[in-house]
């Protein structure tokens, strides 16, 4: 069984991290969202409320595709997570130049630290190619419409947190 880490914040869940996850199933037969605890971060969602996130928006996926899907949360180094639920692969989504050369050096330094796991990257359809969790927050924040960039639960969600 080929098994895939597909880990981020998801602080909270978009349509693009939706889409590299649709996109995903197609080359694993079980994909693990890690949700990363990331404290530092300051996250505006729990960790709890992002992997409920996760889960409730998945559920269709999986069931569409036949690929498993689980959300599982992580606060250690991504590579021993990525051995901690057996993954082969490490997918991640790339949007624009910025994020290629973060990607870069975190594909070469966890290849020191374990070089037997493979990083795949993946990219959006054009129309998610620039959400970003952190510019849907800001934009909910300031009472503007999130419709096109998450789900309709999550918008509920978001708008919540800021009424
Ligand atoms: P964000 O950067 O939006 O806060 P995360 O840290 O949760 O998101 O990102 C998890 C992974 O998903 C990363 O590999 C990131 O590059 C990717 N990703 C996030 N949004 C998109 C998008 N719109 N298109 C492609 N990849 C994305």
């Amino acid at each position: 069984m080929r098994i895939g880490l597909y880990p981020g914040t998801f602080d909270p869940v978009t349509l693009g991290h939706l889409d590299i996850i649709r996109r995903a199933t197609v080359l694993v037969d079980k994909l693990v969202i890690g949700v990363a605890i990331n404290r530092d971060k300051g996250p505006l969602f729990s960790l709890e409320d992002r992997v409920a996130m996760i889960e409730a928006e998945c559920a269709d996926i999986a069931a569409e595709t036949g690929c498993q899907i689980e959300a599982h949360a992580f606060d250690n180094l991504l590579i021993d997570c990525a051995q901690d639920v057996g993954a082969s692969i490490i997918v991640r989504g790339l949007r624009a130049v910025a994020d290629f050369e973060y990607e870069y050096q975190m594909v070469g330094m966890n290849r020191v630290l374990n070089n037997s796991i493979e990083t795949v990257f993946l990219m959006a359809d054009a129309e998610y190619q620039a959400i970003a969790s952190k510019l849907v927050k800001e934009i909910a924040r300031l009472g503007g419409d999130v419709s096109r960039f998450v789900t309709p639960t999550v918008q509920r969600n978001l708008v919540a947190k800021f009424d």
